[in-house]
């Protein structure tokens, strides 16, 4: 049976990749010229900048990934544990780094707040428990129906998920500090949504990069773009560059074939991996869609990002390889992102410098940089407001390093909502998908099945499980595994 892949993200290529193994004929189009959706590198004398992902958590995930093809990650990239995992920066002369040992972690928290070792203790072994049920029993079910919370012990451990507890609250009674409080919640807030909206189920996420610690692929987080993609070649993958599809054509409610701009591929099965809501609203006619505009104007989006890729010509010293400036009001940031949806006053952001870990990325003497302010999707995005934000963050780093950065940048590319729109037909330009609000959590999210057309299914950051690397990872096989099992 042939089938078509829409998008090369990490959900296409699992999808790919799980079909493939299963016997199908599989082609999977992609309208880039490279692979890899948000997490493409792209190049510049001497300096190789990750698009999007840097922070390579839930290691597990991706080794039974592998594992499924009889592989392993080491058979693709080598993984680096790093220590510090982040630092979070506070002010000129207030950091807190987090280390790779849980151990050190627990006596970091303790110093700053007495007592607070054996809450955290606490803390993560919920979260243990949250991560490991959800990996066992949830995050890999279709979310197609209520019954799949029945028969697997799901029902009887729900209290113990803190599904209707707001994940702020849950850290706010465990932690009284306010740095204590802002490192546990930054992990929901940078890939989701507020933390007061998220449900508390999603302190699985700082057991990760707590307790996990934190990874880097060597070379770069492309690395696992590159070593999916030679397992799917490896298993027969057409992959196709450069085909951007127009349209999915309909006939009887059975999809017959896509449309690119200069091809047509007749196809069995297919499976969008691109943007849900362009998918849905683009390239199928009104009456085969799953939800109209109104939907998808109601559903709550995780933060977009202004990003800035820079080449310094020279090393800086301050920085580690995870940088989160929390030098301002993290309260004011949350309200003016998520509830105003208004460009933040003055933000928080995050610098990436894998240079810290990785020579290949920058020429030997300089740094690699990557900066990201989280804003809200569908803001106004310009050159005069990308500047203005440059101006302040730019800054407050060069006021932290205690050296100057400006007249040191030798390479500078923006990357805004424009460009997500431009890039990925992102709904809102939206950078990591839906947010993970409890009504948009599991078989609330949009559903993987086209609800009209019998062979169309839909994968991706936009439906199940979520937002992030791994679940799009998972979102890949759920789909995969689902429709061998309808076929078989
Ligand atoms: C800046 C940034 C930082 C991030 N940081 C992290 C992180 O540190 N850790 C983490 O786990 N996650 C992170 N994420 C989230 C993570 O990158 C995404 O959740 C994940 O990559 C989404 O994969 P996907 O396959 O669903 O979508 P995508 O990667 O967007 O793939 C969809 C593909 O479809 C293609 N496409 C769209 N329309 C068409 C069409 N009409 N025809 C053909 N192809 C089409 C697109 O070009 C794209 O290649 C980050 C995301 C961003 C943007």
């Amino acid at each position: 049976m042939n089938v078509i892949v829409i998008g090369s993200g990490f959900a296409g290529l699992s999808t790919a990749a799980t079909l493939a193994n299963d016997g199908y004929n599989v082609t999977l189009l992609e309208k880039n010229n490279d692979i890899g959706g948000r997490a493409r590198q792209f190049k510049h004398k001497g300096f190789l900048f990750d698009m999007g992902p840097s922070w390579y958590w839930m290691p597990d995930v991706f080794e039974k990934f592998f594992n499924k093809f009889n592989k392993s990650v080491s058979d693709y990239y080598d993984l680096i544990k790093l220590n510090p995992g982040f630092q979070m920066i506070f002010d000129e002369f207030e950091t807190i780094q987090i280390s790779s040992s849980f151990n050190e972690i627990k006596e970091l928290f303790e110093k700053i707040e007495p007592g607070s070792s054996r809450s955290l203790e606490l803390f993560m072994k919920e979260a243990e428990f949250k991560y490991k049920f959800s990996m066992e029993k949830l995050i890999y079910n279709p979310g197609l129906s209520f019954f799949e919370f029945f028969n697997k012990g799901i029902f009887k451990n729900i209290l113990n998920l803190d599904l209707l507890k707001s994940y702020k609250k849950h850290v706010h009674k465990s932690f009284k500090n306010p740095k204590l409080r802002a490192l546990l919640e930054f992990p929901v807030l940078f890939l989701g949504t507020a933390p007061e909206e998220t449900p508390a189920l999603y302190s699985l996420m700082a057991y990760s990069g707590f307790v996990q610690g934190t990874y880097y692929p060597d070379g770069g987080f492309v690395q696992v773009i590159k070593g999916i993609e030679r397992l799917c070649l490896d298993l027969g993958v057409t992959i196709k560059k450069n085909q951007c599809v127009k349209k999915i054509n309909v006939k009887d409610f059975k999809v017959e074939s896509v449309e690119t701009q200069n091809n047509h591929y007749s196809a069995d099965i297919v499976v969008a991996a691109a943007d849900y809501e362009h998918v849905d609203n683009s390239l199928l006619d009104k009456k085969y869609r799953n939800y109209n505009s109104e939907y998808w104007d109601k559903r709550v989006m995780s933060p977009s990002c202004l990003l800035f890729y820079l080449g310094i010509d020279k090393k800086i010293n301050k920085l580690t390889h995870h940088n989160l400036f929390f030098d301002s009001d993290i309260d004011l940031h949350i309200n003016e992102i998520y509830s105003k949806k208004i460009w933040p006053t003055d933000p928080l952001f995050y610098v990436s410098c894998p240079s810290k870990t990785d020579k290949k990325v920058a020429p030997s003497g300089m740094e690699n940089l990557f900066l990201l302010i989280p804003i809200s999707p569908g803001s106004k995005d310009n050159e005069e407001t990308r500047e203005y934000y440059f101006d302040i963050i730019i800054n407050r780093l060069e006021n932290y390093c205690n050296t100057k950065i400006r007249n040191h940048i030798i390479y500078n590319r923006s990357y805004c909502i424009n460009d997500f729109v431009s890039d990925y037909n992102a709904y809102k330009g939206n950078a990591y998908g839906l947010a993970n609000t409890l009504f948009q959590t599991a078989n609330f999210k949009p559903r993987m099945i086209n609800k009209k057309v019998s062979n169309l299914y839909y994968t991706g950051q936009l439906t199940v499980p979520g937002p992030g690397v791994p679940p799009s990872l998972i979102s890949g096989q759920i789909i995969g595994d689902l429709i061998s099992k309808k076929y078989k």
